[in-house]
């Protein structure tokens, strides 16, 4: 491709709601451009990027056995209405009416239309196992898109389903995936980190997280130095801590008035005490019981610990109705004395055993209790108390006594066990050799394509732009002629583009009539990985210059050599990338 023909509106002004690296990067040069809130444009540099990490992730799709598919984007509401995932997504989920009044969703994923083409299609043990895979547009409706693809209402993912006949053999794909995975985001020049994650939404039993560290990640991955140990923040899972211990006898509990002091920061203001020394009683709903859970003052709760705690059914904050038919008092007084009987369960933090005494709720609209000792006042063992690990991890905190570190990052990808969820509910059940029916044993793994690329951009930058890894770069080399008004300039240019282009590199000739200054900068925005310079002074002597884009030094080749060793390069740093 000639620049000078390319549609490649590079820009110096950053726009206002661009807040990370990738994101003010892939606007100024020229990569995308914002249709509205959460949906971008890619245009000719970007799209050749995207293309670029969609044929590295077939590829090795393919060849981990998974066969390529498609399927419809907007799909019937009423199979998500028959998982129950309508309600799971909530707002998330796109929804629209056709004329005929039928409810349609853009598919923020989709198992619900693989699992029913394989109920439809699959009869027996023999057709198993099988590995479906799309890469499609996918939509989701999130409360905050931001920092451009990386969070974007509209984005490509590459969604894989497995069906298999029985566990070993769910294990055998999983890993297949897995290896897959970790092929697919080497390839693309990523360096990250695999995580131990939750499956929230999914459904299932076992799921690892793809993530890449850097400081603009919205997700926190958390993991131990020697290396034993790595999860993400909805997972991590945190030794109990040791009791406390007091040498004074602690004096009985006592009431105190606390008006209008619904909040803990409040309550601990008026006591002179830390957040640290209350307990948060807290009301909780599943659809068949009520359940109180004890955390510590200044620790958040885990969801998805808690929801695993209840035996992955899903459950959220009581209403108020139900929080003060149970405390007998207003929203913000609930404590543990007394409510076991009121509640079906009490799950207690391994945090809140450890304390040797707290501030507690009175059950008791504007009053608190002090010298609250667990143990004493509240039980720690019955048959509906539980306690156990609810909360989220802390820095400080350690797993198996190795103490935990924290990181940010970019979730690129994620692979699932899903089990039988999908499809039990949607009849995807096969003959096994006894002749008994059984539901197939699934899998999903989900890869982002847009954030590869955004993260790849979030790695390789610097203060003049982009650095591309050589394997997902728009162009693998750039060849820049200086003074292209200068027919000699221009005719060593020219050839050099033409052999490489014959030789199979992807190149892009900058024949633009523009000062050098510009060319250069332009050059180091789109970030090409190889630049080969060509100007008058150095022809002159029979030489052009080659300069790596992720390396200052330049060197001098003698213009016969030029060609030869610009694809010594391209070699070069291919395969630096996968050693
Ligand atoms: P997140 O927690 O970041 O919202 P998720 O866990 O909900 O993501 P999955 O359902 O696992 O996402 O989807 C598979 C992959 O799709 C993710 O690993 C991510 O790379 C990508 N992805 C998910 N949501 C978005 C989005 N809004 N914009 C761009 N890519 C996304
Ligand atoms: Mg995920």
């Amino acid at each position: 491709m000639r620049y000078s023909r390319m549609f490649i509106p590079t820009v110096k002004e950053i726009p206002a709601d661009a807040e990370t690296a990738s994101h003010k990067l892939m606007i100024r040069a020229g990569l995308i451009r914002k249709v509205a809130s959460g949906t971008y444009t890619y245009l000719p540099l970007g799209w050749r990027s995207l293309l670029k990490v969609i044929a590295i992730v077939r590829e090795e799709m393919n060849k981990a056995g998974a066969q390529e598919i498609l399927v419809p984007s907007m799909q019937p509401k009423e199979l998500w209405d028959r998982t129950g995932r309508s309600t799971d997504y909530g707002p998330t989920m796109f929804c629209l009416e056709d004329r005929h009044g039928r409810m349609h969703v853009l598919g923020p994923t989709a198992e619900e239309v693989f699992t029913t083409l394989v109920a439809g299609e699959i009869k027996s043990y023999k057709q198993l196992p099988i590995n479906l895979y799309q890469i499609s547009p996918k939509f989701r409706d999130e409360f905050r898109p931001r920092f451009g693809p990386i969070r974007s209402r509209e984005f490509i993912m590459k969604d894989a389903y497995s069906f298999d006949a029985d566990p070993e053999s769910l294990d055998k794909s999983y890993k297949a995936m897995y290896d897959a995975y970790c092929s697919i985001f080497k390839r693309c020049g990523l360096e990250y980190v695999i995580v131990e994650a939750e499956s929230g939404e999914m459904g299932g039993s076992g799921s690892h997280q793809f993530t890449v560290p850097c400081e603009s990640g919205e997700d926190t991955i958390v993991y131990t130095e020697d290396g034993s140990y790595a999860a993400n923040l909805e997972r991590a899972a945190v030794d109990p801590l040791t009791k406390e211990k007091t040498d004074a006898d602690i004096p009985p509990k006592e009431e105190f008035h606390t008006p209008n002091f619904g909040t803990i920061e409040a309550v601990c203001m008026f006591l002179k005490t830390k957040t640290r020394q209350m307990v948060k009683t807290m009301i909780y709903s599943t659809d068949d019981e009520t359940i109180a859970l004890l955390i510590r003052g200044d620790h958040a709760v885990n969801e998805e610990k808690l929801r695993l705690a209840v035996g992955g059914k899903h459950i959220e904050l009581a209403d108020e109705a139900t929080i003060e038919k149970v405390t007998g008092a207003k929203v913000g007084f609930a404590g543990p004395i007394g409510i076991v009987d009121k509640v079906s369960k009490m799950i207690i933090d391994h945090a809140v055993a450890a304390m040797a005494v707290g501030v507690t709720g009175a059950n008791k609209t504007d009053y608190h209790i002090k010298n609250v000792v667990p143990g004493r006042d509240f039980p720690l063992e019955d048959e509906n108390v539980i306690v156990a690990d609810i909360r989220c991890a802390l820095e400080g905190d350690t797993h198996n006594g190795e103490k935990l570190l924290f990181k940010k990052g970019i979730e690129v990808g994620q692979v699932f066990k899903l089990g039988t969820k999908y499809s039990e509910k949607l009849g995807a059940k096969f003959l096994r050799p006894d002749g008994r029916e059984t539901p197939c044993l699934m899998g999903c793994y989900g890869i982002g394509i847009n954030r590869i690329l955004a993260s790849a951009i979030e790695l390789g930058n610097d203060d003049n732009g982009i650095i591309w890894p050589i394997s997902i770069a728009p162009f693998e080399v750039l060849v820049t002629s200086v003074n292209q008004d200068d027919e000699k300039v221009a005719k060593v240019a020219e050839d050099i583009y033409q052999q490489l282009l014959d030789n199979g590199i992807d190149v892009l000739l900058d024949d633009r009539i523009l000062r050098g200054g510009v060319k250069f900068k332009d050059a180091d925005l789109i970030g090409i990985p190889i630049r080969v310079t060509v100007g008058k002074k150095s022809v002159a002597m029979g030489n052009v210059e080659i300069k790596l884009r992720c390396e200052s030094e330049r060197q001098k080749v003698p213009i016969e050599k030029a060609t030869d060793k610009t694809i010594e390069l391209v070699n070069s740093l291919k395969e630096r990338l996968m050693a």
